[in-house]
């Protein structure tokens, strides 16, 4: 018989579990406690490793129309003036990205896990999780204003930021404020940054821009603000704010429907997490390893993550597949963190004047070379090796 795993979270990471782990031959559940299965209508960047994971999900084809080809350059100081450039036609594959309205990436998952037992409106409220070998782990879940408890033989708390499961995982575990917000907004226009990725540091924010689709460019506008800030025109702000940054910079905002524009405020964990395994419950995506979006990396790694957890845990083998998911996915996902929040603290944090004239200084001066191939080593990653009994 099959095993059957549970999944918590219908977000990016929940279906692309569900996907991974169908094509490793599990009963699949996804509990999703919103009302559908959808996503916000904003963008990202695909770098190589999720266009990796997403190939080692079986969708290979599928990403290939999916997002628009961009051009890395480097990044620019507010007026517009290089801090590092990259010579993007030289640039190794590794460094390739691509544009994508996270919608269509949803939509495509959605698709292919159209043979896991799919139930919007379920909101887990708890785990139970059970041990290896023996008990089955318990999901505690009220679905239509009905509460149930749902025996799994592997439960996947890929149940976001404030996750429920990662209660049973590692409890010490909280959400604090990173100190900063971050507009996302999609402008129609078509001709202002061409097919680049336009990345900007100023003091205390960073702005990036990049085309989705023909008509689509996505950008974000990462500052810093106190929390729950809120401000009754958020295109007005957010055009304020960057009025003094070098076009396109205020062109893209004002280029954006004020419809298309959303404002979150950004968080961290803390402590992050020690475990992200306990019995027969694994955490993925932002309940294991919420980061800062400062290296783009959120959706990227929870891809790997479903990708990896396709391959190494097995129904017949579960106590060697969960320490397998464990070793293989918690000290790169932890690097990934701390670079990020690295790269939040030279990039975005800085607000003091003479610290970012010397950060931008300092930056002119780092060979470029030696910065795009520590970057290659996160988006050079690669699958763990399917099990023998892996059908792919
Ligand atoms: C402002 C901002 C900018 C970002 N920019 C980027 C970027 O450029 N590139 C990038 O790669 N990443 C970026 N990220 C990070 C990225 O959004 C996340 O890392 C990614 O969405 C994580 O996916 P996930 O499936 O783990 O979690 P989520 O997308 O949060 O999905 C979790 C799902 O679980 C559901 N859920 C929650 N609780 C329960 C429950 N109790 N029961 C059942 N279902 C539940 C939710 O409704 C949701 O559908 C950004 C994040 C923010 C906030």
């Amino acid at each position: 018989m099959n095993g059957h795993a549970v999944v918590a979270g219908g977000g990016i990471g929940g279906l692309a579990a569900a996907v991974g782990l169908l094509r490793a031959g599990w009963e699949v559940t996804v509990l999703e406690s919103a009302p559908d299965f959808s996503e916000v209508g904003s963008g990202f960047a695909l770098t190589a490793n999720g266009v990796t994971a997403l190939s080692a999900l079986g969708l290979g084809e599928e990403t290939r129309s999916l997002g628009h080809p961009l051009r890395a350059e480097g990044t620019r100081d507010v007026h517009g003036r290089w801090i590092a450039r990259l010579d993007a036609e030289n640039a190794p594959e590794s460094l390739r990205l691509h544009g994508v309205h996270r919608q269509r990436l949803h939509g495509m998952l959605l698709a292919a896990a159209h043979g896991a037992d799919l139930h919007h409106s379920a909101t887990v409220h708890g785990v139970e999780p059970g041990s290896l070998p023996g008990e089955f782990a318990r999901v505690h879940v009220t679905e239509n204003g009905t509460t149930r408890r749902l025996s799994a033989d592997l439960v996947v708390g890929a149940d976001g930021l404030r996750s429920v499961v990662r209660a049973g995982v590692d409890p010490a575990v909280r959400v604090r404020y990173s100190g900063m917000s971050s507009w996302r907004g999609i402008a129609g226009s078509t001709d202002l940054i061409g097919d680049a990725f336009r990345a900007y540091w100023g003091p205390a924010a960073e702005f990036g821009a990049l085309r989705i689709d023909q008509g689509e460019i996505y950008w974000y506008g990462y500052v810093r603000l106190p929390e729950h800030t809120d401000f009754s025109d958020e295109l007005d702000a957010a055009l304020t704010r960057f009025a003094d940054w070098a076009e396109p910079v205020p062109a893209l905002i004002a280029a954006t429907d004020p419809r298309r524009l959303l404002r979150h405020d950004v968080y961290e964990l803390s402590p992050t997490a020690h475990r992200i395994a306990a019995g027969r419950v694994v955490l993925l995506g932002d309940a294991a390893h919420a980061m800062l979006p400062t290296m783009g990396q959120g959706v990227n790694t929870a891809l790997e993550d479903a990708a990896a957890l396709g391959r190494v845990v097995r129904p017949g083998e579960l106590i060697d597949g969960v320490a397998r998911y464990s070793a293989e996915r918690y000290g790169r996902t932890r690097g990934i963190q701390r670079r990020s929040a690295m790269m939040a603290r030279i990039g975005s944090h800085l607000s003091n004047p003479a610290a970012v004239a010397a950060r931008n200084g300092l930056m002119r001066l780092a060979p470029v070379g030696a910065m795009a191939s520590s970057s290659s080593r996160i988006f050079d990653w690669l699958p763990p090796a399917p099990l023998p009994d892996a059908d792919d």
